[in-house]
């Protein structure tokens, strides 16, 4: 096992990496800019160190300075987390050449799923259906309307370098396609720095399912069963659970065949997932996360595994210790993402400094954050500033524990989108766990309605 991890990420991830190396008695180096020096992972970690200053460009996402830093804190391995410097090739290329363990898949690896063009096609040779769209990249506008009037439109331009919904357009007839796809390049060049695009068709009112995997460098590969992920606002999820509400049995196995086969042909090893759109009984392969993700804890819950943990084994080159049939999924688990944002102002971020705090507790209730009272939700990263995580046997004991965690916690001093998130687990359409991608922008004035709540013993009825 490794002696020492350097943990390239800030807020509740380099936390949760923190936390599990303690545990794993693996010494922490947190790295950290200017304007995060008493973050609570640079204070539980074993070392710190300042890289930088606030803006991510010159501090977290400063690769040589990372490397350096790794270096010179005599670490020997490197975990990116999520986001930052997690899915960037070169960077994981750049810590195997000093000689550190990169923990997450190879570079090769990174670079073809990174490539959602490339990767579209390596998932098809593997006989899983992809959303139909264009060969490849399109680079000019005439084959993207060729692609366009072939799978019919309504249709996505999708930067190939993309996620997190940035660089993707809708166009829905040939003239909007133009439009379309002139700001899908413009958006993926100042985001990824590469304008490469190519066209798929878009999924009416589809669900985002996820499989979570695990792959070992031996050939092994487990999926962990799926997150249901549709809850979203502009591309973003706000709400995961598992099980899928979506999904049968034959659906779910067939799901998390394909997921495997998909991680053996990329030769990926570490912990990876694999998205799809699910649209009535198809699905459709749109891209894989060559990293540890946000929501990873709704999968925790129900495995009993510590995914970070088994990052780590994977990475020191060790087997995974049980098989597909070994892994035994329980009860149901929802996670709310709680984000210093406000949902009555088109879900304007909410910096600040942090009042009184108070996070929930009980059976079955986990809370991943970074927060303290006292401590400031920076306006240079991301603003999501805890998650909520609850777990219980059926899917409305899951819903009532997510309700009671939401209503003791209590975040002062910034907006945050709390009581969007508790009012969705009062939604009729949610509890029947009968919703799709659009849920949050057809339903956001009526939830922020806080009269709905009237409406939640009638729903509860619903669900039984
Ligand atoms: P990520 O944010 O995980 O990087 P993408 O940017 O590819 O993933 O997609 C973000 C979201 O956009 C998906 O979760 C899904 O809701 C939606 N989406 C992506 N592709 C399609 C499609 N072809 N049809 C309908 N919705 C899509």
């Amino acid at each position: 096992m490794f002696r020492k991890v350097l943990v390239a990420n800030r807020g509740e991830i380099a936390l949760r990496i923190v936390r599990t190396c303690a545990e794993m008695d693996v010494c922490t180096v947190a790295i950290h800019s200017t304007v995060d020096a008493d973050r609570l992972s640079v204070q539980y970690a074993d070392q710190a160190l300042c890289i930088g200053n606030a803006p991510a460009a010159e501090s977290y996402l400063n690769m040589e300075t990372v490397v350096s830093a790794a270096l010179c804190t005599e670490c020997d391995a490197v975990h990116p987390g999520f986001g930052f410097l997690s899915e960037n090739a070169d960077f994981a290329q750049m810590c195997e050449d000093a000689g550190l363990t990169f923990i997450g898949p190879s570079p090769r690896a990174i670079r073809m799923l990174g490539d959602k063009a490339a990767a579209r096609a390596l998932v098809a040779e593997c006989g899983v259906p992809v959303v139909p769209g264009s060969q490849g990249i399109v680079c000019d506008v005439d084959t993207a309307r060729r692609a366009a009037d072939q799978v019919g439109y309504p249709v996505l331009i999708k930067a190939s370098a993309g996620g997190g919904g940035r660089g993707m357009r809708r166009a829905d007839d040939a003239e909007g396609l133009v439009a379309a796809f002139d700001t899908a390049r413009s958006e993926a060049l100042a985001c990824f720095g590469d304008d490469a695009v190519y066209v798929e068709k878009l999924i009416e009112h589809p669900r985002h399912v996820e499989i979570q995997i695990l792959a070992d460098s031996f050939g092994h590969v487990v999926h962990l069963g799926e997150r249901e992920c549709s809850i979203q606002r502009n591309n973003q999820k706000l709400v995961e659970e598992s099980p899928s509400p979506a999904l049968d049995d034959s659906m779910r196995s067939a799901m998390g065949a394909a997921a495997v086969r998909i991680a053996q042909s990329a030769g990926y090893t570490g912990a990876g997932t694999v998205e799809f759109v699910v649209a009535g009984s198809c699905f459709y392969f749109i891209e894989m996360n060559a990293r540890i993700q946000v929501e990873h804890p709704v999968t925790e819950m129900r495995c009993g595994l510590d995914l970070v943990r088994e990052q780590l084994c994977i990475a020191a080159g060790l087997p995974l210790r049980f098989e597909q049939d070994d892994i035994a999924l329980r009860g149901h688990a929802i996670e709310c993402r709680i984000i210093a944002e406000d949902p009555r102002n088109n879900f304007r971020p909410s910096p600040g400094s942090v009042g009184f705090l108070h996070f929930p507790g009980g059976n079955g209730v986990r809370v991943d954050s970074d927060l303290y009272a006292g401590s400031t939700v920076s306006p240079f990263y991301d603003s999501m500033i805890a998650k909520v995580i609850v777990c219980a046997p059926t899917r409305l004991e899951a819903v009532r524990k997510m309700r009671r965690a939401l209503e003791e916690t209590v975040v002062e001093g910034v907006s945050t989108n709390l009581d969007l998130a508790l009012l969705i687990m009062f939604n009729g359409d949610f509890l029947k766990g009968s919703y799709h991608t659009g849920f949050i922008g057809q339903n956001l004035g009526q939830l922020l309605d806080f009269d709905d709540v009237v409406c939640r013993l009638d729903s509860e009825e619903a669900v039984r």
